[in-house]
């Protein structure tokens, strides 16, 4: 993620209500710079439905439960947990909700599809990484740093989405918008009866959502192809007041996509041009560290890194797809080359 501007740490949010029949409960993240998920409930006659709900910790736990009951409503009688993206942050309480109060979970069918392949692959996920990396070209290092543990995967919903459908939320209109990109199911939610977008992490006011490619070598997709198209999408639902699942709620989702499309046009720019200048081709970890990340390649730890890595790869796939570069691939990790154009 990219910092533009300063962020509201926890300390000083509130769960509050933010008109239109929804409420905001600040969630933390538990040792995350990142501070919190905003967690959103949606009145209905049929009980409120929740948009994500936050990290499975005990303290983000307390606070969701906490923050409900101070706006006057029972975590028992919560009707559903629409889940945005299958992020730990955002999924993770998803199965202690349902435990509690029988709630349904729904998410896009695309990351459903995600989380059924976590919970099945369970403690095999380190080895598919390590292999990832090398592949990528990363040394011994940071192939063993990256192998550590993860959180574990989130509850399996009981309800798959797909784009346009309306969410089970009697006497409103909720309904998904599919904007694959930061992961291939991320959905915004359109509470169409009151011109508000929950955009999960699509849309953020102040930084940039990560956009990754996993494992970084594929050729088959193009995450950061399908996130542009999505900012596009969005721009064309209008100027929604924007609900994001981080920082702050902000005017007009459709001027923000607008931005962060900007961004990276610019950053695919740069990532060409440098290319370019080598006359040999270069591994995506050599093409991470030659890029500008928010602190420098060397002081970034295993997680951060690894990260770095996918963007760089979604960048090097998007610009495959756009014809600027070429993949070599051999014996050794795929490298990529500018080509004349
Ligand atoms: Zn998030």
């Amino acid at each position: 993620m990219t910092a533009r501007t300063g962020r509201v740490p926890y300390a000083q949010q509130r769960p509050r209500d933010v008109g239109g029949g929804v409420w905001s409960v600040p969630v933390p993240i538990p040792g995350s710079p990142l501070g919190c998920t905003l967690v959103y409930a949606i009145e209905s006659p049929g009980g409120p439905v929740l948009v994500d709900a936050g990290w499975n910790h005990p303290d983000a736990w307390e606070a969701l439960g906490g923050g409900l009951s101070a706006l006057g409503f029972d975590v028992a009688a919560v009707r559903g947990v629409v889940v945005t993206h299958f992020h730990p942050d955002h999924a993770g309480l998803a199965g202690r909700v349902r435990e509690e109060s029988g709630a349904w979970i729904a998410m896009h069918e695309a990351d459903a599809a995600l989380v059924r392949l976590m919970r099945e692959l369970g403690g095999g996920q380190a080895g598919l990484r390590a292999e990832m990396l090398r592949r990528a070209g990363a040394g011994p290092d940071d192939v063993a740093r990256a192998t550590g543990e993860r959180p574990a995967p989130p509850a399996a919903p009981d309800r798959e989405l797909r784009d346009g459908d309306l969410v089970d939320l009697p006497g409103r209109a909720l309904r998904a918008v599919h904007t694959p990109g930061h992961t291939p199911g991320h959905i915004c939610l359109h509470l169409e009866d009151a011109g508000r977008l929950f955009t999960g992490d699509h849309i953020l006011p102040g930084i940039t959502p990560h956009i990754g490619i996993y494992p970084y070598d594929r050729d088959d997709v193009d995450p950061l192809g399908d996130f542009l198209g999505s900012l596009d999408r969005v721009g064309e639902l209008g100027p929604l007041d924007a609900l994001p699942a981080h920082e702050w709620m902000f005017p007009n989702a459709a001027a923000r996509a607008a931005e962060i499309r900007q961004h990276h046009e610019e950053k695919l720019a740069r990532l060409r041009i440098l290319l370019a200048e080598r006359a040999q081709p270069l591994t995506i970890w050599e093409v991470a560290a030659m890029m500008t990340w928010n602190r420098p390649w060397a002081d970034l730890p295993a997680v951060p890194r690894g990260m770095a890595a996918g963007e760089a790869a979604a960048h090097l796939r998007t610009l495959e797809v756009r014809g600027h570069v070429r993949r070599v691939s051999g014996a050794g990790p795929v490298r990529f080359q500018a080509l004349d154009s």
